[in-house]
């Protein structure tokens, strides 16, 4: 074996390690080629419960009905003005968003935080800058990243604007998944603060979050950001849960 093919194929393993040709699917587990940069094979990304055109017009959950709002959006008052999610919050999705929240699986927000921008290019909304929903530091610190940072990051990227850490969270609210539809409004109240460093006024935000279930996180952090003068907030999400789900829970 001449010198050069043998140094090739005792660095194959190292560049297959480096460059990986193949990687595997995240919810089935199998083989796609790396090149394509999508963590999904094509079969599972066909049976992912995609949100189409037919949205709620104010905060983007499907819509079943002929109404131009959900039902939440028709029971509340919302602080954001419009709102984009790519899947509902069920089956497939639920396991995506879950294994970049719980199961470390980071490498999904790259892939959500791209297609939430085409999809925020298509609408043809101006932003100014992104942000995201925060976590307790101290939450934050034992996962070692908010889920919905590395989303507004990727989308920030897509939109040549600038990612802002914009809100903290300024007490500990009680665990919003025990709790009612009224009750998780009420949890929420002056429950985040704003970055004073940072100028908002005048500004046109786009805030992330991995899941939107009643929106009232979202609606809070939204009322924050324009009580220091943000000239509208949009609001992405990769799931959104729809009305009739959060309603049977
Ligand atoms: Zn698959
Ligand atoms: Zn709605």
């Amino acid at each position: 074996m001449k010198l050069k093919e043998k140094l090739s194929s005792l660095l194959s393993p190292i560049k297959d390690f480096l460059f990986p040709l193949h990687m595997e699917c995240t919810l089935c587990g199998e083989e796609i080629p790396s090149k394509k940069g999508i963590p999904l094979c094509e079969s599972c990304v066909s049976k992912l419960p995609h949100i189409g055109e037919k949205r709620c017009l104010r905060c983007g959950a499907k819509l079943s009905t002929e109404s131009d709002f959900c039902e939440t959006c028709i029971r509340t008052e919302m602080c954001f003005d419009e709102g984009v999610s790519l899947y509902e919050y069920e089956d497939s999705a639920k396991k995506l968003v879950l294994a970049l929240k719980d199961g470390h699986a980071k490498y999904l927000a790259p892939y959500f935080g791209e297609l939430l921008a085409g999809k925020i290019k298509a609408l043809g909304w101006q932003i100014d800058a992104v942000t995201f929903v925060p976590l307790l530091p101290e939450k934050r610190r034992i996962r070692g990243y908010n889920q919905a940072e590395e989303i507004a990051k990727a989308i920030a990227e897509h939109l040549d604007v600038p990612c802002e850490e914009l809100l903290y969270k300024k007490k500990s609210t009680l665990s919003q998944k025990s709790l009612s539809f009224e009750e998780r409004q009420k949890n929420l109240i002056d429950s985040f603060r704003a970055e004073q460093r940072i100028r908002i006024n005048g500004k046109r935000i786009l805030l992330v979050d991995d899941i939107k279930t009643t929106g009232a996180t979202l609606s809070e952090c939204a009322k924050t950001l324009k009580a220091r003068g943000a000239k509208s907030v949009q609001i992405a999400s990769v799931c959104s849960v729809t009305y009739h789900l959060f309603f049977q829970q």
